[in-house]
Formats: C-alpha cells, structure tokens, sequence
C-alpha cells in the first residue's frame, strides 16, 4: 500500500498540489518536460495516453506500477478504472490529472500535450479544466469546509467564492456543516467535501478515486448523482476509480488494470 503524505501542510494549494499522493514524487521530477517529438495534439479526445510508463519508489521499494497504458476518453464519457488493489487505478488516475509525470508516453488532454507544460502552466491548466478527488481527500486540515471549498474559486479570482462554496456544500448535503473544520468532520462527510471542492470550478473533466468508497450507500447515491448530473447538464467528462459495481455500471465504460497494464475494454451491458 502507498503511503500518503499530506501535500498541503506545504502547498496549501489543491489545484498545484504536486505529488498526488505519492510519498516519494517531488517538484524536480514533477517539473521535467516529457520530450515532446510531435507536437500534433489528438484533439478528439478529451484525455489521450499513449504508452504510459512509470515506476516509483527507490531501491529495492521500486515499483515499475505502469507499463505501456494506452487509452483513449471521449469528450463527454464517464469511464470507470477497475481492477485489484495494486494495480494502478490510482497512479493512472494521477498521471491523467497531470499530478504524476510519466517516465515516457505522452499524455495529451483537450489536446493540450501535458509534457510541454512546466509546472506553472500544468497548474494553471488543472485549476481550470480539471476537477481531483483524491482518495485520502486532502483537505487543508486549517481550514473550514467553506474555505476549503472556496479555495479553487478563489484562486480562479472568481468574485463570489464563498457564496458558491456555500451552494456546493449545499449539494452535497453539508448544509450544516460550513464552519466545521475537517478533523471535526466525519470520512463521508470530509469526502462530500472533497467532492464539492472538486465539482466548485465547473471543471470539464473530473477524476475522482473511489469517490464513494467511504460513504454509506444513501450518500453514495447522492454523490453519484452529483458526479453524474455534471456529466448529463455541464457535458463533463469523468474517469471514476471504483471497486463499487453499481457505480462502474453507471459509467459508459469500464477499464481494467492488472499489474498496471490495461486488461480488456468492457463494453458495459445495457
Ligand atoms: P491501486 O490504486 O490500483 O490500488 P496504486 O496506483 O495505488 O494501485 O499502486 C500501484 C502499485 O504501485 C502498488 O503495488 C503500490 O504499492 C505501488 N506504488 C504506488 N505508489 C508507490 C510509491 N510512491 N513508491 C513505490 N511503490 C508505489
Ligand atoms: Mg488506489
């Protein structure tokens, strides 16, 4: 298992958060450019990964966790990454959200290729068009769950932050929670939070790891309905890391990974 280090006791910003999670990424090796041979984008697609390959860890802890993903996400699709604990889904889903940098392959998304980006644009480019659940939430421990919320908007200079950080909280059944801190919070409600927080922006592509992983099965259902009514009224496109069937159904498509490579596509049964 990986261990989580909290990025925001330094970087108290969630849209440049830089390590996703993984305990020995840092800035230097986030910051190096992919090469980049041909620059044609593949503009079809909303997020197009070609022979992704990454290993992390050091030593005898070396993990070689991607091996040749190849994978293509439509404009407009929810896609669900399934497969045994191990074998990927989250690394995967950090290096689509440009949070983790792959040793080769490129990665393209709205045709913007994210290995020509250094750190700043990359940051710019997630804080606009790409919304993150994390799976260990990552909520700034200091503040409120309106500020947390707030955090994104006010970054992006929108003027009504904290009204909007209110409505969101508002969706996801917090209500009532807006002055509470995280650790005076419970799991699913810190992840509601989470959720709001990455929903806020408006952005066009979310990615969220088992986003309903640690709720009851009625706010499950709430949530799933939140991720997809973004999908069905705002045309977003969602990749979705879940072990939960019911919400892998719900996707147009199922991924699999095994020992970090992509199984078999699914086509999801009507
Ligand atoms: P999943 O989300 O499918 O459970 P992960 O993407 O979290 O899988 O991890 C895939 C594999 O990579 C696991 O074997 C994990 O131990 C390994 N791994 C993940 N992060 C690191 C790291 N920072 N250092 C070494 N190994 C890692
Ligand atoms: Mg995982």
């Amino acid at each position: 298992m990986r261990l989580h280090t909290d990025p925001f006791d330094h970087n108290p910003d969630p849209c440049i958060h830089p390590a996703g999670g993984h305990a020995d990424a840092n800035c230097s090796q986030i910051g190096r450019p992919l090469k980049s041979d041909n620059p044609s984008a593949p503009t079809a697609q909303t997020i197009a990964l070609s022979d992704i390959d990454l290993s992390l860890g050091r030593g005898a802890a070396r993990v070689h966790v991607l091996r040749g993903i190849s994978l293509d996400v439509a404009p407009g699709e929810a896609v669900g990454l399934v497969g045994p604990s191990g074998s990927g889904k989250s690394t995967l889903l950090m290096v689509m959200a440009g949070l983790e940098r792959p040793d080769s392959g490129r990665i393209f998304v709205e045709g913007t290729d994210l290995g020509s980006l250094d750190e700043d644009a990359l940051a710019r480019f997630r804080g606009r068009r790409i919304g993150i659940v994390f799976q260990a939430f990552h909520l700034v421990p200091t503040m409120t769950a309106l500020e947390n919320v707030a955090l994104p908007l006010e970054l992006a200079d929108q003027p009504d932050a904290h009204r909007r950080a209110q409505v969101e909280l508002e969706a996801v059944g917090l209500g009532h929670r807006l002055h509470h801190y995280p650790a005076q919070l419970s799991g699913g409600e810190q992840q509601r939070v989470a959720i709001a927080r990455a929903i806020a922006p408006d952005p066009a592509i979310l990615v969220a790891d088992e986003p309903t992983g640690n709720l009851d099965e009625a706010t499950g259902r709430q949530i799933v309905d939140l991720l997809f009514a973004l999908k069905r009224d705002r045309g977003a496109t969602l990749v979705l890391v879940t072990h939960d069937p019911g919400l892998a159904r719900l996707c147009d498509r199922t991924v699999r990974l095994r020992s970090g490579r992509v199984e078999a596509p699914v086509p999801v049964q009507a």
